[in-house]
């Protein structure tokens, strides 16, 4: 549970009389508007497919017709499906709209390179626990600074207030505003030197990309189908479709499990499928050894 970090860019940044469009194919995009929701912000959810990409022409057409739309958030990889969305031809639409861009990039930061001044993303929100390699529990957020500045006083939650938080660090020589979750930061410190020693974001992105790629290649020999077409495939997390109707998830989990591999369920209603991750300390060489014990299973 770290989606608390997506908190602060919605009720600390829009104002009573903002209007937030998300455009979501996935349980996390939908979830940014059940934070909207809960802090009675003006939005408007444009759900789609879960197996469908976020079309940058409709994003042009929604911000065509809600003049009204002050901020327009969005999820990179939406971790509901594996599904990776467009972001730089989106963003190269939104860039030509008076529009705050918020980006949910919690399970790609860190594993897809992401320019975010390129992009003119102005709040992106990642975690400590996902390509960043660190421990659970940490939430953070890149923001434009002059974006930051203009959101004093509009937090709806004290200890979400994200202006607040920016502000009480930067005074204070990185003083954290409330106890300074200790263990956590220097975990998170230990994980961006490991970063930097695999040889960056990219290193990090091609490591995950073969990973992905071997673990589709030995999958589908194996009988198994990604959910996705592999040009909307992101590197991160993949779904299968269940190889034949009386599969039994519980049974390939339990087996998977006792070898020492942990799976999980899916997450769509319109198809029954599970996912594989592989992020985190994983090599080509582990995504082989999986692919093994299936076959032997
Ligand atoms: C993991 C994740 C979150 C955070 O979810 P929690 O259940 O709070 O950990 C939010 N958005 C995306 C896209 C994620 O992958």
């Amino acid at each position: 549970m770290v989606h608390f970090a997506l908190n602060p860019p919605i009720g600390s940044v829009l104002r009573p009389q903002d209007k937030l469009l998300i455009v979501a194919n996935g349980a996390y995009g939908k979830r940014m508007a059940e934070i909207a929701t809960y802090y009675k912000i003006n939005h408007l959810l444009v759900s789609l497919n879960e197996t469908e990409i976020i079309d940058p022409i409709q994003v042009k057409n929604l911000l065509n017709e809600n003049k009204d739309i002050t901020h327009f958030s969005m999820v990179h990889c939406e971790t509901t499906t594996g599904i990776l969305n467009p972001l730089k031809e989106i963003s190269d639409v939104v860039k030509n709209y008076p529009v705050t861009f918020i980006v949910d990039a919690m399970s790609s930061f860190g594993g897809i390179p992401i320019d975010i001044k390129d992009l003119g993303i102005d709040f992106l929100i990642s975690s400590s626990n996902k390509c960043i390699q660190g421990v659970l529990r940490f939430g953070f957020v890149i923001a434009l600074k002059d974006k930051l500045k203009e959101c004093k006083g509009i937090a709806r939650s004290l200890s979400l207030d994200l202006y607040d938080q920016w502000i009480t660090m930067e005074e204070g020589n990185g003083k954290w505003r409330f106890t300074s979750p200790t263990h956590v930061v220097i975990a998170f410190f230990q994980a961006l030197k490991e970063l930097e020693e695999e040889g960056g974001i990219e290193s990090r992105y091609l490591r995950y990309k073969e990973n992905n790629k071997l673990l589709i290649e030995g999958m589908k020999s194996l009988g198994f189908k990604p959910l996705l077409p592999m040009n909307v495939q992101s590197p991160i997390i993949t779904s299968f479709l269940y190889p034949f109707s009386n599969f039994s998830f519980i049974d390939f989990y339990n087996q998977l499990k006792s070898k020492g591999y942990v799976i999980y369920p899916g997450k769509i209603s319109m198809a029954d499928t599970f996912r594989m991750g592989n992020i985190g300390n994983i090599y080509p060489k582990d995504i082989e050894n999986l692919i093994e014990s299936i076959k032997n299973s």
